[in-house]
C-alpha cells in the first residue's frame, strides 16, 4: 500500500508543528493542515500575546516605583490600548511567518484549510483527498463558556486579544490561569476590574500558601476579588452596557464580561465518526502511553488529549511522537512528573513539584520552609508588595518535593529550580548551593528553619 504521506498532521499549533518538523527531519514525507493560524493557540491567542500584554500592564507599577529612585514623569502616564494591540498583532504576524518558514524549510507540505478524517488513513481538505500511513490529531482546544442566559454578550480568550478599546469596567469569570492573568492585565492597564470565582479561593490545585498570598497581593493592588460568586444571567442594557445578575441576587454593571472557565477539545467537524477513534469520559481523545488512539494508524497529542494543557508539554509530546514513528532508537517517554509552570499574574506565580497539600495527601512527612519579604527593588518605594517563597521537603529522605514562589520573575526563577528537582536534589544540596547576591532567588538556598514539620 502506498500513501501520499508517511505522516499527516492536523493542526499547526505547538504540538503539531513540533511533530511535523522533527518527523520531516527524520526523513518522513509529512503534511500539516492548518485551518486558522500558524503556531496555534499559544502564538496567536495564548501564551505569547498574553505575556506581551502582561509586560504592558506592569508598566503602571514601574512608573510609580520609579519615583522612589528619583524619577518623575513630566506628564501623567497615559495608556493607548489600540497601540498595544496593533504592535502585538504585528509581532504575532512576524511569528506566523517564522512558523511558515520553519515548516517549509524542513520539507513539510503545508496545507491551509480545515481537515476532516475520511477513514483511518485518509483526510479531506479543500475538496482534495490525501492518504497517509499515520495521521496525528493535534487540533488543540477551544474556550468553554457556560450557556447561561445572555452568554452571547460575554467574550472568551479568542476575542479578548482583539478588543478595539480597553473596556472601562470588566468582570472576569473563573479562577484558573487565564482568569487570574487577565484580571491582572485589565487592572494593570487601568480598567475597573472584578474577578468572580465560584469557589472559596481561586487557583484550585496550587499550593494553599501561594493561593492565599496572591489573594492578598491582588487585593492590596485594588483588584476586586469576589469569591463564591457566579453569574446567573447577563442582560444587555439600552445604553450598551452589560448587567450581570449573580446567583445570590446581586447585580453588577460592566462594559465587558470575560469568561475564562476552561477549555474543551477542538473536535468540530473532524470526522472522528469515520474512524475508530474513541473519546474518554471527559470528552478528550483517548490515547495510550505512546499517543496512539483506539484507531491504530491515528495518534493524538496536546490539548486535545487533555492531559497537561501547556505548550512545553505539547512540544515534548510532539517530539515523542516523531521519534516513536520515525526514529524509535531515540524515543523517550514524556515525564509528566515535576512539570514547572507559571501563572503570569501581577505578581507572577512560579511553581514546580508538589504543593504542601499534595505531599501530605500522598503520605509524605513534610518539612515546610517559607519566607516572605519585601523585594529589594521595592525598598525605596511605597509599594507594599511582598514576595513568597516556599519549599516542601520530604522529612524522611530530605528530597525537595516542591518549590513555590509568588513574586517578580517567579517563572524565570522556578525554571532553574525545576532542573534541581528533576535531578532529585535534597534540601542539603539546596543549603550547600551558594547564593547569587543580591537577588531574590538566593532566598531559595538560604531558608534554614522549617516553619512546620
Ligand atoms: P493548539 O496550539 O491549540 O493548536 C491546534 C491547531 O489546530 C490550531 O492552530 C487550530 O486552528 C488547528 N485546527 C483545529 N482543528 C483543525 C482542523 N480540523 N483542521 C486544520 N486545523 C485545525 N501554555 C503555556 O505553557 N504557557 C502560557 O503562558 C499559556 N498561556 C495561555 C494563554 C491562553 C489565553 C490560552 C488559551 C492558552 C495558554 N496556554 C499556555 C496553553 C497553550 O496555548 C496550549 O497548551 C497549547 O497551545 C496546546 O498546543 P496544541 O498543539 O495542543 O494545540
Ligand atoms: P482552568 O482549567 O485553569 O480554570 C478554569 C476555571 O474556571 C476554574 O477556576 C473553574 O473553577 C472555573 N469554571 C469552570 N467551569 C465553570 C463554570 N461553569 N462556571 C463558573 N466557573 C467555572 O482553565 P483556563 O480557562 O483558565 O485555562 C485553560 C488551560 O490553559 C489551563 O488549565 C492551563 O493548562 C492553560 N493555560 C496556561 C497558562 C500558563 O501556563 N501561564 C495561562 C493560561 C492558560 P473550579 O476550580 O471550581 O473548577
Amino acid at each position: 500500500m502506498t500513501y501520499d504521506f508517511d505522516l499527516f498532521v492536523i493542526g499547526a499549533g505547538s504540538g503539531g508543528v513540533r511533530a511535523a518538523r522533527f518527523a520531516a527531519g527524520y526523513g518522513a514525507r509529512v503534511a500539516v493542515a492548518e485551518s486558522r493560524y500558524l503556531g496555534g493557540t499559544c502564538v496567536n491567542v495564548g501564551c505569547v500575546p498574553k505575556k506581551l500584554m502582561v509586560y504592558g500592564a506592569h508598566f503602571a507599577e514601574d512608573f510609580q516605583q520609579a519615583q522612589g529612585f528619583g524619577w518623575s514623569l513630566s506628564a501623567k502616564a497615559t495608556f493607548d490600548w489600540p497601540t498595544l494591540i496593533a504592535n502585538k498583532n504585528r509581532e504575532i504576524e512576524r511569528l506566523n511567518g517564522i512558523y511558515r518558514n520553519l515548516l517549509v524549510n524542513s520539507g513539510v507540505t503545508l496545507l491551509e484549510g480545515h481537515a476532516r478524517l475520511l477513514d483511518a488513513h485518509s483526510v479531506e481538505l479543500g475538496g482534495q483527498r490525501y492518504s497517509a500511513k499515520h495521521i496525528l490529531i493535534a487540533t488543540g482546544g477551544w474556550p468553554h463558556i457556560p450557556e447561561i442566559p445572555g452568554h452571547e454578550h460575554a467574550i472568551g480568550s479568542n476575542e479578548v486579544f482583539f478588543l478595539e478599546q480597553l473596556p472601562k469596567r470588566v468582570l472576569v469569570v473563573g479562577g484558573g490561569y487565564i482568569a487570574v492573568e487577565f484580571a491582572s492585565i485589565f487592572h494593570g492597564l487601568g480598567a475597573q476590574t472584578s474577578l468572580l470565582y465560584r469557589g472559596d479561593l481561586f487557583l484550585r490545585g496550587f499550593d494553599g500558601a501561594v493561593r492565599r498570598h496572591l489573594h492578598e497581593e491582588l487585593s492590596k493592588r485594588g483588584l476586586d476579588l469576589q469569591f463564591n460568586s457566579d453569574i446567573e444571567r447577563i442582560d444587555k442594557q439600552p445604553n450598551g452596557s452589560l448587567l450581570a445578575t449573580l446567583k445570590d441576587g446581586r447585580q453588577l454593571q460592566a462594559d465587558c464580561i470575560f469568561y475564562a472557565t476552561g477549555r474543551r477539545p477542538m473536535l468540530d467537524n473532524l470526522g472522528l465518526e469515520n474512524t475508530g477513534v474513541e473519546l474518554d469520559e471527559r470528552g478528550y481523545i483517548k490515547v495510550d502511553e505512546q499517543y496512539q488512539t483506539t484507531e491504530p494508524s491515528i495518534l493524538a497529542l496536546g490539548d486535545v488529549i487533555g492531559r497537561v494543557q501547556l505548550t512545553p508539554v505539547a512540544l515534548a509530546e510532539g517530539m515523542a511522537v516523531a521519534r516513536r514513528l520515525f526514529k524509535p532508537e531515540e524515543y523517550r517517554k514524556v515525564d509528566y512528573q515535576t512539570i514547572p509552570t507559571a501563572v503570569f499574574s501581577l505578581p507572577n506565580i512560579g511553581t514546580v513539584g508538589l504543593s504542601e497539600e499534595q505531599a501530605r495527601a500522598q503520605g509524605y512527612r513534610v518539612d515546610v520552609y517559607e519566607s516572605r519579604f519585601k523585594p529589594m527593588k521595592l525598598t525605596m518605594t511605597e509599594s507594599q508588595e511582598r514576595t513568597l517563597m516556599k519549599l516542601v521537603v520530604d522529612a524522611d529522605s530530605d528530597r525537595v518535593l516542591g518549590c513555590h514562589m509568588v513574586g517578580p520573575e517567579a517563572g524565570e526563577i522556578v525554571q532553574g529550580l525545576a532542573v534541581a528537582l528533576k535531578a532529585g536534589a535534597t534540601k542539603q544540596i539546596f543549603d550547600e548551593t551558594i547564593g547569587v547576591h543580591p537577588t531574590a532567588a538566593e532566598e531559595f538556598v538560604t531558608m534554614r528553619a522549617p516553619v512546620t514539620s
